[in-house]
């Protein structure tokens, strides 16, 4: 299955232009989305995740257009936006099942192994009894990745989601995505470089709502060379 965007247009009700006719074409496996805060990321995924419309331009996954074919998109779709929700008392694994049951896995058998197999998945089985409110911000964003697998997407949509986190628990995020970016279409938003470069072998540039550049990932760059990257890139869109 392919991910096309063509021209996508956006701008804000306050004037700002926060998509310049975007066109991407994106494959399964790990897809970087990188630029600095502001550039336009999360409207596009947005946009992608159906919780948003654009003022122009057109959206297909596969057969299936997604601006105007939502209920289709839903379901075929996991999103982990950068800020996910509110944390209650409940379990892991209680919270999983309610959100399996909202999902509409309605089979209670079928529902049980499906929250068991994806807590043990993410690596959350040994602590599926405790309250989400006592996770870490790495457990959280991995039981926001099993919330997301829900229903077996084949477009997983991730925004921000190693902000916060320490080295050991993004490395554990990031082999999670990898493993997941094996079947599925994974575009993971980011401004943090290395988050790219570590994952994905495709990868696009945005700014200022504009694409400045789309194809293969780059290789790897040490943290402190960040700031050269980025003012190059920068540059290629001036
Ligand atoms: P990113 O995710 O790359 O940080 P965003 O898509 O959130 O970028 O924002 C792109 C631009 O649109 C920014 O200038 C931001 O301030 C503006 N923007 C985002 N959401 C809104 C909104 N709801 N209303 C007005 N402006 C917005």
């Amino acid at each position: 299955m392919e991910l096309r965007v063509e021209a996508l247009s956006k701008t804000y009700e306050n004037g700002v232009k926060a998509l310049d006719n975007v066109t991407l074409s994106i494959q399964p496996g790990m897809y970087g989305l990188l630029g600095p805060n502001g550039a336009g990321k999360s409207t596009l995924m947005r946009i992608r995740a159906t919780l948003l419309e654009p003022d122009s331009g057109q959206a297909f996954l596969g057969e299936i257009d997604m601006l105007r074919q939502k209920i289709e998109v839903r379901r075929v779709l996991g999103y982990l936006p950068q800020e996910f929700g509110v944390y209650p008392r409940t379990s892991a694994q209680q919270m999983l099942e309610h959100l399996a049951v909202l999902k509409g896995l309605s089979n209670r058998r079928e529902r049980k192994e499906t929250v068991e197999s994806l807590l043990q998945f993410v690596n959350l089985y040994p602590c599926r009894r405790k309250s989400l409110t006592s996770f870490s911000g790495g457990m959280r964003q991995r039981f926001g990745i099993a919330q997301a697998l829900l229903g077996r997407p084949q477009l997983l949509i991730v925004d921000e989601p190693t902000a916060g986190l320490d080295p050991g628990e993004r490395n554990r995020f990031y082999n999670l995505l990898s493993e997941i970016g094996e079947q599925v279409i994974v575009i993971l938003s980011t401004h943090i470089v290395q988050d790219v470069m570590q994952l994905c072998a495709n990868m696009s540039i945005i700014h200022e709502g504009k694409v400045l550049y789309a194809g293969d990932g780059f290789e790897p760059t040490p943290p402190d060379l960040e700031d050269v990257f980025f003012s190059r890139i920068l540059q290629l869109g001036s």
